[in-house]
């Protein structure tokens, strides 16, 4: 089961230490959704990939900072595990998932990242905005996530790759509504490029574009 860690982080811009909840794995036994948004059993856990410095505000993936130990289980009781709980339940009404994206792909942008990571980091944001219920939020995440998606195809090569970007682009077409677009990209794919579990779902997803379906849809297993 995915879970949530409690520790303390190093912030690698401004050296500020502080208590974070991080997640290791997306988990297991989970289902996926029709814009590659892997959901195992437990919590949410896109959220706590990303972390903000409370120092600098510097936003990124958990990895890049430095992990200076685990925080012990304190009871509710404990003073020091109230307080810990009040800072972190403060820190996730300040940054909700969506906004943490938004923040890490801001940054992603100045330090030059790569489309394709800028992309895959405002696709996560959408899923998160989903889960919120922001249904602004997710627009703008996928608007975002389209633009960078389309211009990392002039940087990817390897056609299983190219084809599993062309899907995204498609998938977030229509989930936008934007079904001719959705139309144009799904025709460029060649199936035997995709990776074999992702065929039937792009069938699929041609099919509600061509229908100007713009629903989520849960991936079937495979
Ligand atoms: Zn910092």
């Amino acid at each position: 089961m995915a879970q949530t860690v409690f520790c303390r982080l190093r912030c690698p811009r401004c050296f500020t230490s502080f208590p974070a909840e991080i997640a290791l794995s997306t988990g297991a036994k989970g289902r996926l959704s029709s814009d590659l948004c892997y959901r195992g059993e437990g919590s949410f856990v896109y959220p706590y990939l990303v972390v903000v410095c409370p120092g600098c505000g510097f936003t990124s993936y958990h990895q890049e900072f430095d992990y200076l130990a685990e925080l012990p289980r304190y009871s509710p009781y404990h003073p020091v595990g109230r307080a810990l709980k009040n800072f972190l339940q403060e820190r996730r009404h300040l940054y909700p998932g969506s906004e943490k994206y938004r923040l890490a792909a801001e940054d992603a942008k100045r330090r030059g990242s790569s489309h394709l990571d800028i992309a895959h980091l405002h696709l996560k944001g959408s899923w998160c905005a989903r889960e919120e219920g922001n249904l602004e939020a997710e627009r703008y995440h996928q608007e975002e996530a389209l633009h960078h998606f389309r211009l990392a195809l002039k940087e990817v090569v390897e056609a299983r790759d190219v084809a599993v970007i062309r899907y995204l682009e498609g998938e977030l077409c229509r989930r936008l509504g934007r079904f001719e677009e959705a139309e144009k990209a799904f025709a460029a794919i060649a199936p035997t490029d995709l990776p074999y579990w992702l065929r039937a779902a792009f069938e699929r997803m041609r099919e509600l574009a061509t229908r100007h379906d713009a629903s989520p849809q849960e991936l079937p297993r495979t």
